[in-house]
């Protein structure tokens, strides 16, 4: 059983920031930011693509209601919400999970833009082509 199964399944504690049938949102162990929450399906799956849209559907209704309970409790003024879908992504947990980041004002973070800076030689019109 991965870490997150096992903390799904009271194995392991956590910090439950918000809960439902579908997901588990939790403290981060280690936080980027003050409220930084781990958000996972309560079912196993290891990558974005191993998902379907039903899942989808309630990732998004349980990422909402996360970020209105950390706005209610933490008052940030925006956030940074990701995944790191695979290990080239830096997915180290393999299920898979979306980091919400509260962010306040002069918190020293960065953009989403920070992530990689690597674009490729080619140019959009070619790459454009081949869709
Ligand atoms: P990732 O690099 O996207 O796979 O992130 C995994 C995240 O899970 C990291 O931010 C860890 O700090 C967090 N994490 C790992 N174990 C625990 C745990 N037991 N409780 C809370 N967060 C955890
Ligand atoms: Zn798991």
């Amino acid at each position: 059983m991965c870490i997150f199964c096992k903390i799904i399944a009271g194995e392991i504690p956590n910090y439950t920031v918000y809960e439902d049938k579908n997901i588990l949102a939790f403290l981060d162990i280690a936080p980027h930011t003050k409220g930084h929450t781990v958000v996972v399906p309560k079912k196993h799956y290891e990558r974005l693509s191993d998902m379907d849209l039903e899942v989808w559907q309630g990732i998004a209704v349980g990422l909402k209601k996360v970020q209105e309970k950390l706005d209610m409790v933490l008052k940030p003024v925006g956030f940074n919400i990701g995944v790191n879908d695979g290990k080239v992504a830096g997915q180290v947990v393999p299920h898979v999970h979306w980091h919400v980041f509260p962010r306040y004002e002069k918190d020293g973070g960065g953009s989403i833009h920070s992530i990689i800076n690597n674009p490729g030689e080619e140019s959009l019109e070619d790459l454009y082509k081949k869709f």
